[in-house]
C-alpha cells in the first residue's frame, strides 16, 4: 500500500524505465518500507503493459505476496522483517508469530551485544545473495534486490553491495531504503537514483491514522491519546502505528497510560520557561519511560529553536503560543548546550542509573535558559 501522502512520489516513478538502483530516503516512520514492498512488488508484477502494478492477480503477485518470488531478494536485518510480506518470513526465520513480533519490537529499544546483532543484516546473507546475482532471473523478468533499512549493511558488505552496484547484473533493480541519508556511503549514493519520501502534514497524518486505527478494533486509544503519540513520533504515522501495536498488552497499556501522562505533565512545565517547578516535574514524570521523556524534551527544544529562527513549530503546534513567546526569551547559547546534552542522553537512556536525579538535573537546566 502506498500512503497517500507518497502518492506523488510513486506516480513519478516510470516502472517500465526504472534505474538500476533506487535510494528512498526519508524520515523514519512514515512508511517507506511499504513504498519500497509495492514498488518491488511492481516492478515484478506481469500484468500487460500499460495495466495498473501491482495487479494483484497475476502469478508474481501471488508468489510475491506469499514470500516465494524467486526473483525477490530481501535482505532486511530480524529488527525490521516485521514489515515484509508476512510469509516471506517462513523462507529466512520460521513463523514470527504475533507474540515474537511484539517481542522483536521490545528487542529494538535494548542494546545488548546479542539485540545489536539483531540490527544488522548478517554478512553471509548478503555476500550469498549478491554473488547469486551473477546467475540469470528466474522468471526472465526483473529480479529485485530490497536492502532495509541501508544502513543494516556492514561496511564489508556495503563493499559487496558497491561492487554490483558499479556493475549492474542485467534485469536487477536494487531497492535501497534509508532513514540517514547521511550516513550512507557517498560512492553508494553517487550510483543511485535518489527519490526523497516526505512526511505527512499533521492532519492527513492524523486523518489516515484515525482510518487505520477504525479498521483494528485491538487498538483502543482516544483521539487525544492518538495526537499525543502522533506527536512523540515524530509526526510519522507508520511508527505511531507501530509504537500502538507494541503496546497492546494490557502491562504495557498501564505504561504507555504513564507515558503519555508523563509526556503531557512535562510539555506544561516545559511551557513555564523560567517559571517551571523542575522539581515538582521530575517527582510526576520520573516513572514514566526515560526514553519517551527524553524524546520530547528534545523535541521541545528543537522548536524553540526553529521558533527563535523564525520557523514553523514542528512538533507541539498546540503549544505553539508559548513556545514562540519562550524562544524570544531564551539564551540561545544555553539552549544549544542543554539540547547536547539531551542528545547525549538519549544515547544512553536505555541504562539510566538514576531518571530522576539526571531529569531535574536536566529540567534545572531548562530552567536557566530563560534566567539571567
Ligand atoms: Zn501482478
Amino acid at each position: 500500500m502506498i500512503a497517500p501522502w507518497l502518492q506523488q512520489q510513486w506516480d513519478g516513478i516510470d516502472l517500465s524505465a526504472c534505474p538500476n538502483a533506487l535510494l528512498l530516503h526519508g524520515q523514519a516512520g512514515i512508511g517507506k518500507a511499504d513504498f519500497a514492498i509495492t514498488l518491488a512488488k511492481a516492478l515484478l508484477c506481469e500484468a500487460p503493459f500499460g495495466s495498473k502494478k501491482p495487479c494483484n492477480g497475476c502469478e508474481a503477485c501471488r508468489w510475491f505476496d506469499t514470500g516465494n518470488h524467486p526473483d525477490f531478494i530481501a535482505l532486511v536485518p530480524e529488527t525490521h522483517r516485521r514489515f515484509m510480506p508476512n510469509e516471506a518470513l517462513e523462507g529466512i526465520d520460521g513463523d514470527l508469530s504475533p507474540s515474537k513480533k511484539a517481542k522483536a519490537l521490545r528487542d529494538e529499544e535494548g542494546d545488548s551485544p546479542e539485540k545489536k546483532e539483531k540490527k544488522y543484516i548478517a554478512i553471509d546473507e548478503a555476500r550469498s545473495a549478491i554473488d547469486g546475482l551473477a546467475i540469470g532471473t528466474h522468471r526472465g523478468g526483473n529480479r529485485i534486490v530490497l536492502v532495509y533499512p541501508l544502513e543494516a549493511l556492514r561496511v564489508d558488505a556495503a563493499n559487496t553491495l558497491l561492487k554490483s552496484l558499479e556493475e549492474p547484473p542485467s534485469s536487477t533493480i536494487f531497492i535501497l531504503v534509508t532513514s540517514h541519508l547521511d550516513r550512507v556511503l557517498p560512492t553508494i549514493r553517487s550510483r543511485c537514483r535518489l527519490v526523497a519520501l516526505p512526511p505527512p502534514d499533521r492532519a492527513s497524518g492524523l486523518a489516515w491514522l484515525r482510518h487505520e486505527i477504525a479498521s483494528r478494533p485491538e487498538l483502543k486509544v482516544s483521539n487525544d491519546e492518538l495526537e499525543t503519540i502522533f506527536y512523540e513520533q515524530g509526526g510519522a504515522p507508520y511508527a505511531t502505528l507501530d509504537f500502538l501495536s507494541s503496546k497492546q498488552g494490557q502491562n504495557d497499556k498501564d505504561e504507555l497510560f504513564v507515558s503519555i501522562q508523563a509526556s503531557r505533565y512535562l510539555l506544561q512545565g516545559l511551557a513555564q520557561g523560567v517559571r517551571i517547578d523542575w522539581l515538582d516535574v521530575a517527582e510526576k514524570t520520573h516513572k514514566a519511560s526515560f526514553a519517551v521523556l527524553l524524546a520530547s524534551m528534545q523535541r521541545w527544544l528543537a522548536d524553540l529553536q526553529g521558533s527563535a529562527q523564525a520557523d514553523a513549530v514542528r512538533f507541539y503546534p498546540k503549544h505553539a503560543g508559548s513556545i514562540t513567546t519562550l524562544s524570544k526569551q531564551a539564551r540561545l547559547e544555553k539552549l544549544l548546550r542543554l539540547w547536547k546534552l539531551v542528545t547525549q542522553a538519549r544515547r544512553h537512556e536505555n541504562h539510566p542509573l538514576a531518571t530522576r536525579i539526571q531529569l531535574e538535573s536536566l529540567l534545572m537546566q531548562y530552567q536557566q535558559i530563560f534566567a539571567d
